[in-house]
């Protein structure tokens, strides 16, 4: 259970860019960080606009002269500082991860990311190899991964409990866009400019989310071909799409299925996991995070509930309230943010063994979204057909 006690000696002195007055993610970025006192934000460049990112900065009580204009500037300048920042998350706009995120670990920085990390596996590898070779960590920020019942949910699977998994069915399909919003809304007209967003609108804006849920639920389960189709239902998004369903076979014969959506009419999030198995399911909805459904065929569905003394008890490492009170998604985010800052903390003192016990979405969680992104479009660009996995 978390409850308040130390994690790391010090906080890590940290930063943001983007993020700032009015964004959609911000708060809860800087929420999962500052929650369990392992970062402390003294540096930002929180805005495209510097005066209003400096104003911002100085309302979240960020020293006026550490509000930087620019992420060049915030990055030179700290470097010239003794109490300079050692780490800094990415909130902006796609388009800009790959730029600001190899610019962060040249810096020497650690690294929080937004997901899509980029627009090609091929910037996404080249910023894996950066960060090897400089020893430095790079977080994405794939939130609901934090949430307790996953960790349940990996623990089953591990053991057996489902049998031989035959089918993973995800969705990520909300209704939110099922109008052209973004002609009032500029935090949405990005998300379907191909030169803001990158190569895709839904796969990696929400499909990516499932993905890498099953990642960890299953992580020997390995794409071995996939087929994509993609729409765009408001026309004027265009090439970039607003829904698509994807088609996977795994190595051994498995099959999995992603619904990525902005058009779902009526739907609030609908993110969904179902994994099936030869003996029984497990079905996990992001609107519902505390419960798992484990369902056995041929008896009564069970509703596994968050916090109780009956699941694994990994699952219940990072409870921070007993069961039966809703945690939510600020709660997966600090789960992940407090393991960001352990994984920096272990690389900084070289504890390889430390660090390799960490689970968290790391830089290659952000490589494999981004190839399976490539993956999905290369398949619908070419008429929804069948492709090997690259
Ligand atoms: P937004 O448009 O609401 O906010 C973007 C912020 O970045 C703004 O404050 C803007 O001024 C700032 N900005 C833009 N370019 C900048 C630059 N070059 N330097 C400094 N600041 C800059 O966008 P958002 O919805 O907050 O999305 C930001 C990122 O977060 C995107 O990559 C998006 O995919 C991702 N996102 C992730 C999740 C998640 O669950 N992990 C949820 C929503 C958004």
């Amino acid at each position: 259970m978390i409850n308040g006690a130390k994690l790391t000696a010090a906080p890590i002195r940290w930063a943001m860019v983007g993020g700032g007055q009015g964004s959609q993610i911000g708060y809860i970025h800087r929420s999962a960080a500052l929650r369990d006192n392992v970062f402390q934000l003294v540096a930002g460049a929180f805005d495209i606009d510097p005066q209003r990112g400096r104003d911002f900065g100085t309302s979240l009580g960020v020293e006026p002269a550490r509000c930087y204009a620019d992420y060049q500037t915030l990055f030179a300048e700290e470097a010239k500082r003794p109490d300079g920042i050692q780490a800094v998350s990415i909130a902006t706009p796609n388009g800009t991860h790959f730029a600001i995120c190899k610019a962060a670990l040249l810096a020497g920085l650690h690294v929080v990311c937004e997901k899509p990390l980029c627009f090609t596996t091929a910037e996404a590898e080249e910023l894996q190899t950066l960060a090897a070779s400089r020893g430095k960590i790079v977080g994405v920020t794939y939130g609901y991964a934090g949430h307790q019942l996953i960790e349940q949910a990996r623990q089953m699977i591990a053991a057996g409990e489902l049998g031989e998994i035959r089918i993973v069915n995800m969705q990520f399909a909300h209704g939110f866009h099922s109008a052209a919003v973004e002609e009032a809304n500029p935090a949405t007209r990005w998300r379907v400019d191909p030169k803001l967003a990158g190569p895709s609108y839904v796969l990696g804006d929400v499909g990516t989310h499932p993905l890498y849920l099953s990642e960890v639920m299953l992580p020997a389960l390995k794409v071995q071909k996939l087929m994509c189709s993609r729409q765009s239902f408001v026309a004027s998004r265009a090439p970039l799409e607003d829904n698509a369903f994807t088609l996977m076979q795994y190595h051994g014969g498995a099959m999995g299925f992603v619904w990525s959506s902005a058009v779902n009419a009526g739907s609030m999030h609908g993110q969904k996991i179902r994994v099936i198995g030869s003996k029984a399911s497990l079905e996990w909805w992001d609107e519902r995070p505390n419960q798992l459904s484990f369902e056995v065929q041929g008896r009564p569905a069970q509703v596994l509930e968050r916090g109780m003394d009956y699941l694994h008890p990994a699952a219940l490492h990072d409870d921070r309230i007993g069961s039966g009170h809703p945690e939510g998604l600020f709660e997966a985010w600090s789960n992940l943010y407090y393991r960001f800052a352990l994984a920096m903390d272990a690389s900084d003192r070289d504890d390889q063994a430390a660090l390799a016990a960490i689970r968290y979405p790391d830089i290659h969680a952000g490589v494999e979204g981004v190839r399976w992104v490539e993956n999905c479009v290369r398949s619908a660009d070419a008429g929804g057909v069948w492709v090997d996995y690259q």
